[in-house]
Order: C-alpha cells, then structure tokens, then sequence
C-alpha cells in the first residue's frame, strides 16, 4: 500500500506481454510479415481485417491463405485481454468489464453509450502511482505499465461488441476514447502517445477517430504536457485540477508539490497556444472541501481569457472515503460563478456509479 503523499513516476518492471499487431504502425507490420517470410501486403490485409472490419477470427480471413493466417496469428495476435467479469448498469448503456492481462494483473474499461455517442474509458496502467486520496485507483498503488496495444485493444473490444449489437441500442460505433480509466496516462507516456497515434490514425492503419474524439486525463506531469505540445499529438487534454489553490491542491492532488497550479495551468496555456485546442480543465466537487464559491471565484480568476472548459464531476463515493459529493445547491453556484465571468461549464454525469464504473471508482476487484 502507497504512504500517504508517495509518488511513483516509474512502474515497477514486469515482465512484458507479448508484442502485438496494435504496437506497431503500418511500416513496421509490413517488416513483421516480411520476416515471417509472407509478402508486405499481408499486413494491410490483417490491419483491414483487424481494426476496420473488426474481426478477431482469423478463420473469417478469406483474402489471407488459411496457413498464412495461423502464422500471423501465432506471431503478432496474442490473446492480450482477457475479461474475467462484465457488468452492466442504465438498462445495458453502461457496461465496464475487468481484464486479466497476460501475468495475471487486472484492468478496468467502461463503455457508455449516449444517444448520438458512444465512448469508451479505457486504461493505461494496472494502477496508478499518483495516489489522490479520494480516487480508489490511487489506493492500491501501481502494478504496471500498459503496452500500446494493451490498452488499443480495450477500446477495439468495446468496438466489437458495439459493432456485433451486444450493448443496448444496437449496432454501433465508437465515436469517443477518453483515457480515464485506471492509471496516470503521462506517467507512460510513450505506450499512450503510441495508442493514441493507433486510434487517429486513418484506416487501415489505425481507427481513424479524430483529435477531439480522444481525451487524455493528467494530473499535471508538467515535462510531459509540454511533449505533448511539442510533438503535437493528435488528443484533447484534460487536467485534473480539482483546487485552484496549492495549499489544498498539495492534499488533493499530491502531484501539486512537484508541479504546482501556475505551471500546471502555464503548461495547459502552452499546449492550446500549439494546437489550437481547447483544454478541458476538470474539478471534482467535494463537499465542504474544495466547493465554496470563494474558490469558484478564485478558479475564474486562473482560466478567464484562455481557451478553456471546465467539467465539474460530483465525487463519487469510493470505499473507506470520508468524503461526499457537494450539496445541489452548492454545486449550483459554483457553476453560475464560473459562468457569470464567461466560462464553459459542464457538469459530468455518474454513468456506472451503481457498479463502481464511475470517475475514481475502478478499482479492479474481480468479487
Ligand atoms: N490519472 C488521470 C486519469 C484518471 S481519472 C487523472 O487523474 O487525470 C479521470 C478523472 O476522474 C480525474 O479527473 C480524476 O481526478 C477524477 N476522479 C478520481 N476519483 C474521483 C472520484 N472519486 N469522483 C469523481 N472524480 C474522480
């Protein structure tokens, strides 16, 4: 169990799943099948039959040689996730499943269809090292880093079965990918910034889901957001604020007393002067914490004038916390105080709270 306040930046090494189709682009899984001895082109057909028809069957393959597809499969397709528990809740329009990695580590993705969306909140480590006292993720400390196509294929799941009609509403399509789940996404940044480049890009290579259709969620690593600026990766990002004052960031955030509001806020400047994005500011209301319309002032005072939208999320309860979600009215004013001085407010839903699928509740418990 993590002490009060550690950090952990660098995951504990274990060892690595195998590699897969999805950790690579297209150069370098026409240079796979080469050395498999088959022709360059076998891996388009593979990254059609894979990420755009979205077929896990290989015996569905009728444009690859039945020898060929066992090869391939036997080389780049290992079975990477494997769900050991499904749930769903909101008449089958939310459903989060637990995933067993390949060493026995668990994982947690949810799906939540809207009507027009639908979005997947995906994972990008086996716990997280950033330990936020009101997050359960935080609790349990950090197992390990996700590969690339580990947490691909969490997304390409919850596209298959929204393809095969098995969530309510029928057939569809994924149109949002928010890394949101368990984890701190900048903390590996090179397996994220990979997934992210494998669910933009154009098809058959990637998924094709456009810049805004991809959120990253970061507590404020702040070297990393500047990468992130610089390479000019194709996502919308969001940063954990939570308090607009360090001394209560510090204890929210624990992260603050490494990088605090202003660099955290001038790093957030920097990435929407380089794209061109909007930056999603979020800020989990607690009650009697961080709610009272002070701060709100004090939060409109940091954002007025830049390129910004706040997403306030009521707390969703975790176990063994002391702490609740604000009152209704409450909450009510620290929207109008945001709004009043012209800034873009939203409050989130809690899909999934009755199945510990909401903001701060996985956990990956398999009971
Ligand atoms: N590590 C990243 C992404 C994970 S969580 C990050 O912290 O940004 C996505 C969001 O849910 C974060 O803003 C996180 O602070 C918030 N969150 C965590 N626990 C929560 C809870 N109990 N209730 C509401 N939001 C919570």
């Amino acid at each position: 169990m993590p002490e009060p306040g550690e950090l952990v930046f660098e995951a504990p090494k274990r060892g690595k799943p195998p590699v897969h189709l999805l950790d690579l682009d297209q150069a370098q899984r026409r240079q796979a099948v080469v050395d498999l001895g088959l022709p360059a082109f076998r891996a388009d057909q593979v990254s059609r039959q894979w990420l755009t028809r979205l077929s896990d069957d290989v015996d569905e393959w009728s444009d690859v040689p039945a020898d060929q597809r066992a090869t391939i499969q036997g080389a780049l397709l290992p079975t990477l996730l494997t769900p050991v528990r499904v749930i769903d809740c909101d008449a089958g329009a939310t459903v989060k499943t637990v995933w067993k990695l390949h060493d026995g580590a668990l994982v947690e993705s949810v799906l939540m269809r809207y009507p027009g969306r639908v979005t997947v909140c995906i994972s990008s480590q086996a716990g997280c090292g950033m330990n936020c006292p009101f997050c359960a993720t935080g609790q349990a400390g950090l197992t390990r880093n996700l590969t690339t196509a580990e947490i691909v294929e969490q997304a390409l799941a919850g596209a298959r079965s929204l393809q095969r009609g098995e969530v309510a509403g029928g057939p569809g399509r994924v149109s949002n990918i928010v890394f949101m789940g368990m984890g701190e996404p900048l903390a590996n940044y090179n397996a994220v910034v990979g997934a992210v480049h494998r669910l933009n890009d154009p098809q058959p290579g990637g998924l094709g889901i456009g810049a805004r259709g991809i959120t990253v969620s970061t507590v404020g690593l702040v070297p990393r957001m500047k990468q992130l600026a610089d390479e000019k990766v194709p996502l919308t990002l969001a940063v954990s604020l939570h308090a607009p004052d360090d001394e209560l960031r510090d204890t929210l955030v624990p992260v603050n007393t490494r990088w605090n509001v202003g660099e955290v806020l001038d790093a957030a400047w920097g990435y929407t002067d380089a794209t061109g994005r909007r930056v999603s500011i979020e800020y989990a209301l607690i009650k009697d914490i961080n709610d009272q319309a002070w701060r709100a002032d004090l939060l409109a005072d940091l954002l007025v004038g830049h390129l910004v939208h706040v997403n306030l999320i009521p707390l969703n309860p975790t176990p063994g916390s002391k702490w609740t979600a604000s009152r209704p009215e409450d909450e009510r004013t620290f929207v109008r105080r945001l709004e009043a001085r012209g800034i873009a407010v939203t409050v989130r839903d809690t899909r999934g709270r009755e199945i510990d699928g909401a903001c701060g509740q996985l956990a990956a418990t398999t009971a």
